[in-house]
């Protein structure tokens, strides 16, 4: 049974966990929102209620399959065919109405794609939507990588596309998504082949720095790396802990440090007015 989040309540009871403590599978857009607050963590990931639909993430996901399939080679590497391309494949009806549908195709055709050809297409990847599952403390850890490239005087680049605002992605000495595919490449046998990683970035697809794409990027020299790799390790260990704790006593309580701005949940929350008891369990007895 959970709690609900202030404790007042409880949920409903299907007489089943809700999970197997020993088969714990965790990927980066869940601990994200774990970190974040754990109710959020559990209505939106264990519950499901996270609606992941909506113009933003159809956009986020056609420019990332044309980056694919242009990497793949099934798109010619050139500004003009991924331009036609995201042309036909355009579909209005994802959008409230056609000025929104018009704007975020001028985005997506005047900004991303010539951005992203600029800068990489001369450049053909190692690897893209790399996919990866390694195993820590008994959990398994899954994610694609958007891209592995080569760098110049040897060794790779990790690159995570971004077609959101920048002010919201966390620094990439800080980014647990770009943490997690640095433990990845050097954790998977197979991903060996792609060390050593000498830095990893996130791509802004929309924004600029001086006229080029904006890539926020950490060099991972040797005095760099080790710190590095044993920070996210700790973080990326803390939280299966705390994966582990909630299955184990299902209370998920709402945090009050947590950036509830992006959060869809404040109809359900108690930090927030319209989430609170319109019954206190008090008056109810
Ligand atoms: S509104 Fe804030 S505190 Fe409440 S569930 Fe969302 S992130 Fe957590």
């Amino acid at each position: 049974m959970i709690p609900l989040a202030g404790g007042s309540r409880d949920w409903t009871d299907t007489g089943r966990p809700l999970h197997d403590p020993d088969a714990v599978r965790v990927s980066y857009s869940r601990l994200e929102k774990l970190e974040n607050c754990a109710l959020q963590y559990v209505l939106g990931e264990e519950l499901g209620l996270e609606d992941r639909a909506g113009y933003h993430a159809w956009v986020g996901s056609l420019v990332h399959s044309l980056l694919q399939e242009c990497e793949d080679g099934a798109i010619e590497r050139t500004e003009e065919a991924l331009v036609a391309a995201a042309n036909a494949r355009w579909r209005p009806r994802e959008f409230p109405s056609r000025a929104v549908s018009e704007a975020f195709r001028r985005a997506v055709t005047d900004r991303m794609l010539p951005a992203w050809a600029r800068e990489y297409a001369e450049t053909p990847s190692l690897a893209r939507e790399l996919r990866f599952e390694f195993e820590l403390d008994g959990a398994t850890v899954a994610g694609y990588i958007d891209r592995v490239g080569r760098v110049q005087t040897g060794g790779t680049i990790i690159t995570d596309y971004k077609t959101g605002k920048k002010a919201n992605t966390a620094v990439p000495e800080e980014n647990l998504q770009l943490g997690i595919y640095y433990l990845a490449l050097n954790a998977v046998p197979e991903l060996r082949g792609y060390l050593p990683v000498k830095a990893v970035e996130l791509a802004f697809l929309k924004e600029r720095s001086r006229g080029m794409i904006s890539r926020a990027q950490l060099p991972l020299t040797s005095k760099v790396a080790g710190g590095y790799e044993s920070g996210m390790r700790e973080r990326l260990r803390e939280l299966v802990h705390r994966v582990r704790e909630l299955i184990a006593n299902e209370n998920y309580r709402p945090n009050p440090a947590a950036n509830c701005f992006h959060c869809r949940f404040k109809p359900l929350c108690p930090m927030f007015p319209e989430g609170r008891d319109v019954v206190t369990s008090e008056a109810a007895t």
